[in-house]
């Protein structure tokens, strides 16, 4: 288990790549990197490793932190499933959650989205008979926007020159559903405000209301669950665990409660990192995934900063909302217990999602705009040998950091006795949400625990305790900085950020700096050694 060794430094000083982070899109490079005879390290603050695909234990359960589902892994020549075969050498396998993946509530009315395309068309029909129209045009878009994707990304890696010649011609056609926000697209083809409400379901997993996000994200979600949603079996470290002997096999390592200070810049170029305690790594080539607002304005030095005004870049993005998981541990089995696979996302039944979460931000004591629900433990067939006779459920809901900055400087488990009022009132709501769902669950609560924001920020290091990174708003993905090179030499980027959230994002990402830092096209070769 990762966990429990690589505690103490026991690395080189000098590596080929050395990461920031161990999240999705460093450990996708890493692996990458180390089959190209790369020696790599990865430096990570947390106690362990895995950024937001860590898990927790407490109490004789264990939760896992940022995976609740994922799609395109269960078809063998989808871009995510064959980039997870190549990074864990086929060793990450995956638990199909069966026909319906999500559960949109809304009121008292439940509308099921259902794995397969046309399967989805046909059921979302049933529930808006007079909107077929509406229906297809809507599913063409999702896919017209996903097509255009593939180039978008591509261009990420042209160098400064074919970007000049060919990155417009490249981006252009995604733009054009970038651009647009979700609502727009949406009320262009349908004035039916309850489909619209059901369509958009799932903004919790980007984020942002449909007044707000990008259609083109939007579509992404939509389009990656259209084939249902998975789960990793044996829980989301093994993500790591399968990855890590790969890193190993190259002499590379990723080394826990290791926080770096500083990157080292000389003449122009990095060329290593100090870490919190002063000890010196070297590199030829240092990749941050830690996030961009993390990187420039904590790990870049000040004259560099100035140099390339690379403060100003952050007033074209915004850090996403952030949010509170509520974890519970119950006894009995998922089987015992009954408990589904799908997800359940509770909304309020009156106004649109974006009026509910302008309500809610206005007043803290309105009904949560958006309630998720996971059941991580019966959606993974290995649970129950781990944990016999025991189940979990993760509630999440937006949580504004503002409401807990007078918290922000007290130390995490003794923040005092408000902050665990205020907790304790925002988890008995979530959890009348959750027995009115399913009420026979009151009588086997043996735990739970609320993060906060405030959590987020301690162990994931997000200033404002950000769900996802950067938000995914229209403007986000006109930034051209937002791609692995950076005016530094040798120094990438890497993560979420840089395509979008999700551990597919995330993953891509991955792929993507392993193509700029090795300069070669790697999508060929990953493409033709899995299939
Ligand atoms: C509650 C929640 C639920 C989610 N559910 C899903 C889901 O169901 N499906 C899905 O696809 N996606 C989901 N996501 C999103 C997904 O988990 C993330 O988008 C993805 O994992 C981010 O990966 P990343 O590479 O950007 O790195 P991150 O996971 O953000 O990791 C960054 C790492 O850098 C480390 N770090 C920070 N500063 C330093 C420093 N100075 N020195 C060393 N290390 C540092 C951090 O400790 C962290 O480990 C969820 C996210 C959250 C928060």
């Amino acid at each position: 288990m990762i966990q429990s060794y690589k505690k103490k430094y026991r690395a080189l000083d000098k590596y080929d790549v050395l990461m920031i982070g161990s999240g999705m899109g460093c450990l996708s490079a890493a692996s990458i990197l180390a089959k190209e005879n790369k020696r790599v390290l990865i430096l990570e603050r947390h106690y362990t490793a895995g950024g937001f695909t860590h898990i927790f234990k407490r109490r004789g359960y264990e939760w896992d932190v940022g995976i609740h589902y994922i799609g395109e892994v269960q078809r063998k020549n989808s871009a995510i499933k064959i980039i997870f075969d190549y990074i864990t050498d086929c060793n990450l396998k995956w638990a199909d959650m069966g026909d319906v993946y999500d559960k949109i509530i809304i009121g008292e009315k439940k509308y099921n989205l259902v794995k397969g395309v046309s399967n989805f068309k046909k059921q979302i029909l049933e529930y808006f008979p007079k909107e077929e129209i509406a229906i297809n045009k809507y599913v063409d878009l999702v896919f017209a926007s996903n097509r255009a994707m593939k180039k978008f990304y591509m261009s990420k890696v042209f160098s400064k020159i074919l970007d000049f010649l060919i990155g417009g011609y490249y981006k252009k056609d995604y733009l054009k559903y970038s651009n647009k926000t979700t609502h727009e697209v949406l009320s262009g083809i349908t004035k039916n405000k309850k489909l619209i409400k059901v369509l958009t379901g799932q903004y919790g997993d980007y984020g942002l209301p449909p007044m707000q996000s990008s259609f083109a994200m939007h579509a992404s979600v939509v389009k990656h669950y259209f084939d249902g949603g998975s789960f990793p079996i044996g829980g989301s470290s093994k993500i790591v665990e399968t990855i890590d002997p790969i890193i190993e096999k190259n002499s590379g390592t990723i080394i826990v409660n290791a926080e770096v200070k500083s990157i080292i810049i000389d003449k122009g170029r990095a060329v290593g990192v100090k870490m919190v305690d002063g000890k010196l790594f070297y590199a030829d080539s240092i990749i941050s995934g830690i996030g961009i607002f993390n990187t420039y304005k904590k790990l870049i030095p000040i004259e560099i900063v100035q140099k390339h005004n690379l403060l100003s870049r952050l007033k074209m993005i915004k850090p996403s909302v952030s949010h509170g998981c509520l974890y519970i541990g119950l006894k009995g089995s998922p089987e015992d217990l009954k408990l589904p696979k799908h997800n359940l996302w509770i909304y309020p039944e009156k106004g649109s999602h974006d009026d509910c979460v302008k309500e809610y931000l206005n007043d803290i004591n309105a009904d949560f705009p958006l309630v998720y629900i996971s059941f991580p433990s019966s959606k993974d067939p290995d649970w129950s040998n781990r944990y016999p006779g025991k189940s979990t459920i993760d509630i999440i809901t937006l949580l504004p950091y503002d409401i807990f900055t007078s918290w922000q400087n007290t130390e995490w488990m003794n923040r005092g006795e408000d902050y665990d009022n205020l907790k304790e009132a925002i988890s008995s709501r979530l959890l009348d949400i959750l027995f009115k769902e399913l009420p026979h669950l009151r009588d086997k609560l043996d735990h739970y625990e609320l993060s906060s924001p405030l959590t987020t920020k301690k162990f994931v290091n997000y200033d404002r305790g950000e769900l996802y990174g950067i938000d995914h708003t229209p403007e986000r993905f006109s930034q051209k900085f937002l791609k692995p090179e950076t005016e530094i030499k040798n120094f990438y980027l890497t993560g979420q950020d840089i395509v979008t959230a999700g551990v597919g994002g995330a993953l891509f990402s991955g792929l993507l700096t392993a193509i700029a830092v090795s300069k070669k096209n790697l999508f060929k070769k990953i493409k033709n050694s899995v299939l």
